[in-house]
């Protein structure tokens, strides 16, 4: 079963057409980048798969859940970080993962087992008693990271985790991130617009204008690592 099947999506504002017949799937362990440049799509196709918005056309589905018909049981298998921080900064780090427990239906214990699990995950063990405005902008989103999976979600959705973060948390998070999909088998739908954080192996999800135009193993779609110029290419052709 997929962890996430998307079929003949589209969506619209007024007139404007911003996601055109969108299909694709994720599956368990799998590690796809959803690749495209400024009005994609990505934010919609974000919303729609995190009920922000409905979906008037096509079908959205967690672990076999229909979105629509199911919304709780899909959404139970989600974890997301959006792409603004949402954490509360005036409380501790082991408090943030206990109110988002509380509100997933955990028991208080089960919550702080569970928050020691994940902030371990997180290589964030010992800064459990912190509050989070003490953290730098890489640990608060590792931070977010370790809250979006207290619910243990077998899909993990992440809306351009990376933007305003220096190299070497860029470089810790994305290397987190792709070992939840290696490790762990949580499918990951990682949203960017930048190219050096797909690895060879990730699927390349890449959209524009609303569409996908390609979907593939990052290493095979543009052999030798050229996956940048690739998608320059392929988005900027479509530009002209
Ligand atoms: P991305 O996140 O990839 O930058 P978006 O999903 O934000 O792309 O936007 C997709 C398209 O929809 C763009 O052409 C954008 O201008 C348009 N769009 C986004 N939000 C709105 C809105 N609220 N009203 C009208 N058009 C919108």
């Amino acid at each position: 079963m997929s962890a996430l099947a998307v079929t003949d999506l589209s969506f619209r504002y007024g007139r404007k057409e911003a996601l055109k017949r969108v299909s694709f799937r994720v599956e368990p362990g799998e590690f796809c980048a959803l690749l495209g440049p400024n009005g994609a799509g990505k934010s919609t196709l974000f919303a729609l798969l995190t009920r922000l918005f409905v979906a008037r056309q096509g079908r959205i589905a967690v672990m076999g859940q229909d979105l629509q018909a199911h919304p709780r049981a899909a959404l139970a298998q989600m974890g997301v970080v959006f792409q603004q921080m949402t954490l509360d900064l005036d409380l501790s780090v082991a408090r943030n993962l206990a109110y988002f427990g509380a509100l997933q239906g955990l028991s208080p214990r089960e919550a702080r087992a569970r928050a020691d699990e994940v902030l371990d995950r997180l290589d964030m063990a010992e800064r459990a008693g912190e509050k989070a405005r003490a953290l730098n902008g890489g640990h608060r989103r590792r931070l977010e990271i370790a809250r979006a999976l207290m619910h243990r979600p077998r899909l993990l959705l992440l809306d351009e985790p990376t933007v305003g973060l220096d190299a070497r948390s860029r470089a810790a998070i994305t290397a987190h991130v792709h070992g939840l999909a290696r490790e762990e088998g949580i499918a990951v739908l990682w949203a960017t617009h930048l190219v050096d954080e797909v690895g060879a192996s990730d699927t390349a999800l890449i959209l524009h204008r609303g569409e996908i135009l390609q979907r593939g193993q990052a290493g095979q779609i543009a052999p030798g690592g050229g996956l940048a110029q690739h998608f320059l290419t392929l988005t900027e052709d479509l530009a002209a």
